[in-house]
């Protein structure tokens, strides 16, 4: 598969095994565990000062969709060093690449193939599935990647969280983040909408957002839009959305 140079970069700076490079080498990255491919899942707290708010930023779910894993990469870029805190009112987690097999392959699932916006134990979790990509895996939380994401919460206990996806362009809601999501859409036109039309069992805005009235929301990016162009259009509409906290 060929890959575009953004992602053969951000590929190549990503810390597993040995291939940290200079952008991750001495800041304060964490693991919160392995996939189920052996790669570590790492995240890197941003504007730290314990006892703020706090907000959870993740991408890289589905491993195809670049889109946000580079969001996620510009972000940390811009603020790993910052320690003004004045563009956010929150601690911040961010953890760019939360399914580093599906990122590494280029490809939805996990090594398992397990749609890991499935795979969350929701109430309404469920084996049935219609497309082959959004297998749910053999049960719920089967898959160790889910784990890392429930210990993320537990222990991080965020008030916000953002996951970076592609697909249509839109601000999807889960839980009470209608007024983060207003704040967003005010520098960022998308449409924002609580129900993408199909269900979603197992996804983390349904654990997160629906069943822990945790402000959730899922932000798709269009699908293939050039890479460069993500962090300009949407850098003011999350800082502005964090700021409210
Ligand atoms: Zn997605």
């Amino acid at each position: 598969m060929q890959m575009s140079e953004p992602i053969q970069t951000l590929k190549e700076s990503l810390p597993y095994g040995d291939t940290k490079k200079a952008f991750f080498q001495g800041s304060d990255w964490q693991s919160f565990g392995q996939s189920a491919g052996g790669h570590e899942i790492t995240g890197k707290k941003l504007f730290g000062v314990e006892n703020a708010r706090r907000a959870l930023l993740v991408g890289g779910v589905h491993g195809n969709e670049t889109e946000g894993v580079r969001f996620m990469e510009d972000f940390i870029r811009e603020f790993a060093m910052s320690s003004d805190r004045s563009p956010v009112n929150a601690e911040i987690l961010a953890i760019p690449v939360f399914n580093p097999d599906g990122f590494l392959s280029f490809k939805r699932g996990n090594k398992n193939n397990v749609d890991l916006n499935r795979n969350m134990p929701t109430r309404d979790w469920s084996l049935n599935y219609s497309e082959p990509k959004y297998f749910p895996g053999p049960s719920a939380s089967s898959e160790p990647e889910t784990a890392a994401m429930i210990s993320v919460l537990e222990s991080f206990r965020p008030d916000f969280i953002i996951s970076f996806h592609s697909w249509k362009p839109m601000i999807n809601i889960n839980g009470p983040a209608r007024p983060h999501a207003e704040v967003m859409q005010k520098k960022l036109d998308m449409e924002i909408v609580e129900d993408i039309g199909y269900p979603t069992p197992g996804s983390l805005g349904t654990y997160a957002g629906w069943e822990r009235q945790i402000p959730t929301i899922t932000l798709e990016f269009e699908r293939g839009v050039e890479l460069d162009l993500i962090y300009p259009m949407a850098r003011d509409a999350v800082l502005n959305t964090l700021a409210i906290l």
